[in-house]
């Protein structure tokens, strides 16, 4: 979440959002449609249903969307939200963005920059109009997103994935994720100074992870949930 105004992926947005959170977030942007990405939007919009005074706005990509509608939005597993109204007026819609484009979502702007995952996956350069951070999402080695983070001249954070140990490097493999010694490899194509923060550990993994991102990459910090960061 950022300036608990605009959300990036759901994977626990339902269970995670504060009610300041519940009550401003009405912009949520998804780097992809795999499940701990999207799990916690069917219940974030449901809870809302009654009292948003305006529409849940979903950013996603073509794809997405239409995952979206057909496995999860289906009427089937979850209600086509986007097809229903309250007394204010709608309360989901979708906002389709094309890879490599910048859009607005709040009161941020995103380029969305392909990454290197399973399924079509999107990194994102995002701008406050002061700063900008810039998050991988799930991916394993990519080209173009750190070409678009070492040409952003704001860059005050680094946002990376970390999925997987070492000792699961295959898996890894497979999946599209990184492991500590291969992200510490990747961030040599960083050339921002700045601090760079995990993401997306596999929660059972987390301890092994941290202990290895500290041998191999000790530049990097872990983010810590719940906790509240300003760069
Ligand atoms: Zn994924």
């Amino acid at each position: 979440m950022i300036d608990d105004r605009v959300a990036v992926d759901a994977g626990s947005l339902a269970m995670a959002a504060s009610d300041l959170q519940r009550e401003q977030i009405r912009d949520v942007v998804l780097t992809h449609a795999h499940l701990d990405h999207i799990a916690g939007l069917p219940m974030y919009i449901d809870d809302l249903f009654a009292t948003t005074t305006e529409p849940v706005r979903i950013f996603a990509t073509r794809e997405v969307v239409e995952v979206l509608e057909r496995d999860i939005f289906n009427w089937s597993v979850y209600p086509r939200f986007r097809e229903l109204t309250n007394d204010y007026g709608p309360v989901m819609e979708y906002r389709e963005f094309k890879p490599g484009c910048v859009f607005q979502a709040g009161h941020l702007r995103f380029r969305a920059v392909g990454v290197n995952h399973k399924v079509p996956s999107f990194g994102f350069i995002i701008s406050d109009g002061s700063r900008s951070i810039a998050l991988t999402g799930d991916t394993a080695e990519t080209k173009e997103f750190w070409e678009a983070a070492n040409t952003t001249p704001d860059l005050a954070a680094l946002l990376v994935e970390c999925a997987f140990p070492d000792e699961l490097e295959e898996l890894a493999m497979s999946s599209h994720h990184f492991t500590p010694r291969r992200l510490a490899a990747e961030l040599k194509k960083c050339d921002a100074e700045v601090p760079v923060y995990v993401v997306n550990m596999k929660p059972m993994y987390r301890d092994r992870i941290v202990e290895q991102l500290g041998k191999t990459a000790s530049r990097v910090q872990v983010i810590e949930p719940g906790r509240v960061y300003e760069w």
